[in-house]
């Protein structure tokens, strides 16, 4: 049966994507090589990868040199002046800008803390400057600019590309790609900040490549990403994920998001804070309060980390209670979603020694046989930059699946 144009069009959609994934899985590779990987046949390959160095998604190399037999073939890759691409976190406390260009190399960075109690308003003007500031960097890089990708922290609606509901910013229904894909007249991804750090760790991280693992981080909550079958898990309504808010302590303490009990009143930082303000309230010893000059607004995960490092009692007691806390949850996700890797990230990186070694004890005692005996823990290697690479990521992702939608005639 004769395919028509339309089906023609759909055919060359795919292909493209599907050379475009291959090089981004494994750069540089000749021609022939991309035609026995995809199956494709060299003059289709030929005239797609034209199309793509034409567009300067795709840069020849050189020859490829290895090849033992016949004529060596040109080694193809990414083109890393392709265009440059905006990441963003705006979250609780600060926000986070970088430009890299399109082999996510870091070109710009900004990092600027706010006031948490911050007014929307302010705190929208200040991530629309830092933009600008990134996008002025991409012009004078020569590099056009590709597209704009978010991380924030709350349940996010992606087709309207608005967050609805942020219970750590107290925000509601914001239309970020309305605000700011018109404003600099690029287009706009939107993610969780758990799903956008899974990403961050899928692209370039300690998960890269792996088809089904958790992120898990703590920043001032604590978020949680699903990477399962090689795809960001989002549910019917794309608010999946939201591991912090599972209610493990009827009646517990009171969480951000108005119910008690959450998972994370009792794994995340404030409940770091809140135990050891109790216990210094009650007598206990401890080293903290000297380096806090007696205030305990100024208790981190750091300061904590810190005095456990100097032997402080209290700090250690504070760590093996989050572990237990943690690892208890962490066995039930074991046995819910068979991953096979847990990637621990944001601020619980800072207490990775402490955390590690109890909680692989309690996934091994408390989760299932065979999942448990599967699935490696790990610590993030991009920390507190997971979530702003994932939203590279996430234009890297959209441009990737279908490249032809953002060729420039
Ligand atoms: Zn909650």
């Amino acid at each position: 049966m004769p395919t028509g144009r339309a089906d023609q069009n759909l055919i060359k959609r795919l292909n493209s994507a599907l050379i475009l994934n291959h090089l981004l899985a494994s750069s540089p590779q000749s021609r022939a090589n991309l035609a026995q990987q995809t199956g494709l046949n060299r003059s289709t390959i030929s005239s797609l990868v034209n199309d793509l160095i034409e567009q300067e998604f795709v840069r020849e190399l050189g020859l490829d040199e290895a090849r033992s037999r016949g004529r060596p073939g040109i080694l193809l890759e990414l083109n890393p002046h392709g265009g440059c691409i905006v990441g963003i976190e705006v979250n609780v406390g600060y926000i986070t800008v970088i430009l890299t260009d399109f082999k996510a190399n870091t070109l710009w960075r900004r990092y600027i803390e706010v006031d948490e109690d911050i007014a929307q308003c302010d705190m929208l003007s200040l991530s629309e400057a830092l933009i600008q500031e990134a996008l002025d960097a991409g012009v004078a890089h020569g590099l056009r600019p590709l597209g704009i990708g978010l991380g924030v922290p709350g349940l996010v609606d992606r087709q309207r590309g608005m967050l609805t509901y942020s219970p750590v910013l107290s925000w509601r229904n914001v239309p970020f790609r309305d605000l700011w894909s018109s404003h600099f007249g690029i287009p706009l991804y939107i993610e969780n900040d758990g799903s956008t750090a899974a990403l961050g760790e899928y692209y370039f991280g300690v998960a890269k490549n792996r088809q089904d693992f958790l992120y898990l981080g703590t920043g001032i909550g604590l978020a949680g990403g699903l990477m399962l079958n090689g795809e960001i898990y989002r549910g019917a309504g794309g608010f999946a994920g939201e591991v912090g808010h599972m209610i493990v302590e009827s009646g517990g303490e009171l969480c951000g998001c108005g119910r008690r009990g959450c998972w994370e009143t009792l794994v995340g930082p404030r409940a770091v804070t809140r135990g050891i303000r109790h216990a210094l309230a009650n007598g206990a010893p401890s080293l903290i309060p000297d380096l806090v000059n007696h205030n305990p607004d100024l208790i981190t995960m750091h300061i904590v980390v810190n005095a456990a490092n100097k032997g402080d009692q209290l700090a250690l007691d504070t760590l093996s209670d989050i572990a237990l806390n943690l690892g208890t949850g962490i066995a039930n996700l074991i046995n819910l979603f068979n991953p096979s890797m847990i990637v621990l990230g944001g601020n619980l990186t800072l207490a990775g020694d402490y955390l590690l070694p109890p909680i692989s004890r309690i996934i091994a005692s408390e989760a299932l046989h065979e999942p448990a005996s599967m699935v490696a823990l790990a610590l993030s290697v991009l920390g507190m930059d997971a979530c702003v690479k994932g939203a590279i990521a996430l234009v890297i992702d959209q441009i990737v699946r279908e490249p032809i939608a953002h060729y420039t005639t």
